[in-house]
């Protein structure tokens, strides 16, 4: 038998005939050449990367059909719609067909008419659609959104399941491709493992798409600054995504009393209404679009130039899917994300309300935690986040993110780092952040006495600064890596490495002061800023109780050792 493999020049004559691209991305040409192969492939790519080409173009190319396992009704009729446009055989499958077009297509599909076949996962599991299928040539099944597989991931759907029972049920075992932006450790096992990808080959590519300015704003009025942003930037295309359904309605309500055309988005509206948003925002009749997360899962849309975030999300995850719907088109555009300390609460409640597993919990508040991270973190946003994917970058900062843009001036704050970290080690590293805090404001809550706290000597040394304001500092110390948390709902502040070399006076902490700093609430000067904290006794007091402290602690770190 004379087999035939096709090349990737043929490809890439198919990308330039039907799609006028001259040419692959880096990362498609990899995936295709390893499909063609006929090799198991596990595709990894950012939003926005040209993931949809990667499986399309070996479709062309290999006899048969190629099925897409797709999440969303409308995201499979977007592709479907397209690819008709450019000349392509395909066609969808979903609920929205009635019995006889469903019939239609399976015979088109039986005549050969088609080259790609567009499912829900759902019907995998349905008797007669394995059934049909089991007579028909498949020689790819490719499966979008595979990260919806793992539990560890941000959309799990029961039904992705089914893949694998399903490629197994079929008379030949076509190759299995998988493809999503999702590139955690656990994700991509998961995929491997549930989708029982066969000794796959797996790529992954750039995340850090370089035209995207990320930013972490602590501290902003969120109304008043979105009212701002969008009023200066209203002619063009974005996207605010709100935590609840309520925020959307406020939000979208405020912008619309402005004069700005803005449209909404959740899952409290009507079908239809949330379609006719949708369109509406797909082409351009409305500027703005204020949604939770259940809008954008596959929008098509290239020009969006900032996506603002009101509330922090559950995980970076999630983050990067939807602040990586901004600037697809590669043109610079904001991804902003709004922080108060609020949200870290909300995040936490939907955890607890949420009846799962201890495992999958502890898992929960761990990705939180690391969400949190990058929240405070004061270095560069852009390696925050290819280090949380473990993907390697050059040690460059990218230069636009808002810590690289951060203009105010580097504080020593080691005195502070050495009061709050002595504070810990006092407490035994057996207590959580906002106790800690209390314990350093001098509180007299119920907790604080009940331990004994206030006859500790940190007892009250930042007295000036409010327990808001102390808790900050103490997670960007987290995020800095001078202090972690232990896992868990009621995760315990425990001193790293690095913190018992400040505390031995070995290290210096240069770091930008937080925004909530007593010395900005006073009234903003970069000067009094550079004072870093205010303490209570007068200097020369806490000076002797600090050095006395650290003598102690040092003894202590030496008895450790
Ligand atoms: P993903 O599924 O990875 O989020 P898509 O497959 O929807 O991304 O593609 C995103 C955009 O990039 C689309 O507008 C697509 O046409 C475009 N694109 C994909 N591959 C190429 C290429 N090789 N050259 C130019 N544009 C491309
Ligand atoms: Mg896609
Ligand atoms: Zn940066």
């Amino acid at each position: 038998m004379n087999v035939h493999i096709p090349t990737l020049e043929q490809a890439q004559q198919l990308l330039q005939k039907y799609y006028g691209y001259p040419d692959f991305r880096e990362g498609q040409r990899k995936i295709v050449a390893s499909m063609l192969n006929g090799a198991d492939t596990l595709g990894i790519m950012p939003t926005g990367g040209g993931k949809s080409i990667c499986y399309q173009v070996p479709a062309l190319l290999q006899p048969g059909l190629t099925l897409v396992i797709s999440p969303l009704i409308s995201l499979m009729k977007d592709q479907v719609d397209a690819l008709i446009t450019m000349g392509i055989s395909a066609a969808f499958i979903n609920s929205t067909l009635s019995g006889k077009e469903v019939n239609e297509r399976i015979r088109a599909a039986k005549r050969g008419e088609l080259k790609l076949l567009y499912v829900a996962p759902e019907r995998l599991e349905l008797d007669w659609f394995r059934e049909e299928m089991s007579g028909l040539e498949i020689s790819c099944v490719a499966v979008d959104e595979a990260h919806c597989v793992s539990q560890w991931g941000h959309d799990f759907r029961t039904s992705y399941l089914a893949v694998s029972p399903f490629v197994n049920s079929l008379p030949r075992r076509p190759i299995l491709a998988a493809f999503t932006a999702t590139a955690t450790p656990e994700v991509m096992d998961d995929m491997i493992r549930l989708l029982r990808l066969n000794d796959p080959s797996v790529f992954v590519t750039g995340l850090g798409r370089d035209n995207l300015a990320m930013s972490v704003l602590r501290g902003e009025n969120k109304r008043d600054f979105i009212m701002n942003y969008v009023t200066t930037h209203g002619h063009q295309p974005g996207i605010i995504y709100a935590a609840t359904r309520k925020e959307v309605d406020d939000m979208y309500n405020r912008l619309r009393q402005n004069g700005i055309p803005a449209g909404r988005y959740h899952a409290g509206l009507s079908d239809s209404e949330r379609e006719e948003s949708q369109e509406a925002f797909l082409y351009d009749d409305i500027r703005v679009m204020v949604a939770t997360n259940a809008f954008g899962m596959g929008i098509d849309k290239s020009n969006v130039r900032y996506v603002i975030h009101y509330n922090m999300p559950k995980n970076m995850e999630a983050y990067v899917q939807e602040a990586g719907r901004a600037g697809r088109d590669g043109e610079p555009s904001d991804c902003i994300l709004l922080f108060s300390p609020q949200d870290i609460m909300t995040q936490k409640f939907l955890i607890e309300q949420n009846p799962q597993d201890e495992n999958r919990k502890r898992n929960e508040y761990k990705k939180l935690q690391q969400m949190i991270e990058y929240c405070y973190s004061n270095s560069c946003l852009r390696w925050a986040m290819l280090d949380y994917f473990g993907e390697a970058h050059s040690r460059e900062a990218c230069g636009i993110c808002s810590s690289c843009r951060d203009e105010r001036e580097l504080v020593d704050m080691t005195v502070d780092a050495q009061i709050i970290f002595s504070c810990i080690h006092r407490m035994r590293e057996r207590f959580g952040v906002s106790l800690v805090s209390s314990v350093l404001k001098g509180s007299q809550n119920k907790k604080v006495l009940q331990y004994g706290f206030d006859s500790l000597p940190t007892y009250g040394m930042m007295r000036r600064r409010t327990e808001k304001e102390i808790s900050e500092l103490i997670n960007v110390f987290i995020a800095e890596g001078y202090l972690a948390l232990s896992e868990g709902q009621y995760p315990v502040v425990r001193l790293q490495p690095l913190a018992a070399d400040v505390l031995r006076g070995q290290h210096q902490v240069m770091m930008r002061a937080p925004e909530h700093s007593a010395a900005k609430s006073a009234g903003t000067a970069a000067g009094s800023r550079r004072r870093g904290a205010s303490y209570d006794n007068g200097p020369s007091a806490v000076n002797e109780t600090v050095f006395e402290q650290l003598r102690l602690i040092r003894r202590d770190l030496a008895e450790k050792e």
